[in-house]
């Protein structure tokens, strides 16, 4: 692939610390997704800056799949999305506070109603502004973060159906452990979602169209929790929400991380290198520089430990991590100014770094190694064809 410096630029000024999405992956992990759950369909997860990945750009690009909703944290994320010109549904998943209602409504964005108090808020505001209010309903059937319990649900989705200026379109759960091998307490919660479920059927009432509680896990796991529409987070970005899960849908990684030698230099035997002097070798090094740390997400906690590719061979980053800047033992090998680094993702010569072994390094899981991949590394979008050219 051509590297075009203009397209990584952050305001102008060039950084050779980048992330790489590749959007032909993304579309063929959202296919997938969408073949294994059908009839169900697909709720990208665009938290958190899209898991990393960039919230606009992936937004653009999965609602250019046909996704018929998206998904958010909160509230900003849906506006900036809106004020992208993204006009798909947008489900707000995180719990709201009274005031932001208004704000909710003038971005058409669909509130998450987590008890009746809530849902009464929802409903007055909307009355107020005269527009009606998407809502999904959130019950709790095991997770203890938001949502009405399952055993008090009747009473929300009772006041639900008498909420004029509310259009409840959807109601839904989450689980706490459907990423397990052991899937016994998601089983539970699920029963107890299609108990909450059973209000309507036992009234001759249709549910509200938009039934859903699957996440990643439960994709992969659960195909019972799929109803009408799953909630794809990290496997959608193709990574595996935890190490133990059954892998019943490939999936590829669409994000590499990757970095440039800034730095070459021979370190002396007995010359620690990087603070605290961590780190020293008792031998005469070759030792290069690459302009990423932990200022950019990539952890300090991995000092020690870290591998980088250079030249399509692994090699230890040396001393700590600083906030800007690491430091790689290359022993006798060679490298030059400019060389690429990757810090996360394959390298041309098929050595690979994995999102889950990062996240090993660093003593974490690999959705917080994505999610922390900061603003400050720009963001280069490709498709294959633009790589392979
Ligand atoms: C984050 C989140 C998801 C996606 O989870 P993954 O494990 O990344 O698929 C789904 N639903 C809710 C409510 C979430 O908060």
């Amino acid at each position: 692939m051509a590297f075009n410096e203009a397209t990584i630029s952050n305001n102008g000024i060039v950084r050779p610390t980048y992330i790489e999405v590749n959007l032909t992956r993304l579309t063929e992990n959202y296919r997938a997704i969408e073949q294994a759950v059908a009839p169900a369909t697909v709720m990208p997860i665009l938290k958190a800056n899209a898991y990393g990945h960039g919230l606009v750009e992936v937004a653009r690009h999965v609602v250019s799949l046909g996704t018929p909703y998206l998904g958010v944290a909160f509230l900003e994320e849906g506006i900036l999305l809106r004020e992208a010109g993204i006009t798909a549904p947008i489900l707000v998943l995180g719990g709201i506070i009274g005031n932001q209602v208004p704000l909710f409504l003038k971005h058409d964005l669909t509130l998450t109603a987590s008890s009746i108090e809530k849902l009464t808020q929802i409903n007055e505001a909307a009355a107020q502004m005269g527009v009606q209010a998407r809502v999904h309903l959130k019950i709790d059937t095991g997770m203890e973060r938001i949502g009405v319990h399952y055993y008090n649900a009747d009473s929300l989705l009772e006041a639900a159906l008498n909420c004029d200026h509310c259009l409840v379109e959807g109601i839904y759960s989450h689980f706490a452990n459907a990423d397990t091998a052991v899937l016994r307490s998601a089983q539970i919660q699920l029963d107890r979602f299609n108990q909450v479920l059973s209000f309507y059927e036992s009234r001759g009432l249709p549910p509200p169209p938009l039934r859903h509680m699957a996440n990643s896990g439960a994709i992969l796991q659960l195909p019972g929790s799929h109803f009408d529409m799953v909630r794809a987070g990290i496997l959608l970005y193709g990574v595996y929400p935890a190490a133990d899960v059954a892998k019943t849908i490939a999936v590829r990684p669409v994000l590499s991380w990757k970095s440039r030698v800034v730095y070459f230099k021979v370190v002396q035997p007995d010359h620690p290198v990087s603070y605290g002097s961590t780190w020293q070798s008792d031998h005469m090094v070759r030792v290069v520089t690459v302009p990423v740390g932990y200022g950019d997400g990539y952890f300090r906690r991995m000092s020690g430990q870290a591998q980088v590719i250079i030249r399509g061979k692994r090699y230890p980053v040396i001393g700590r991590i600083c906030m800007d800047q690491l430091m790689v033992n290359i022993e006798w090998d060679s490298a030059y100014n400019n060389d690429d680094v990757v810090l996360l993702g394959e390298s041309d010569s098929g050595e690979t770094i994995r999102c889950e072994e990062l996240a090993g390094w660093a003593g974490t899981i690999p959705y917080e190694v994505l999610t922390n991949i900061n603003t400050r590394v720009s963001r280069l979008y490709i498709t294959e064809k633009e790589k392979g050219a």
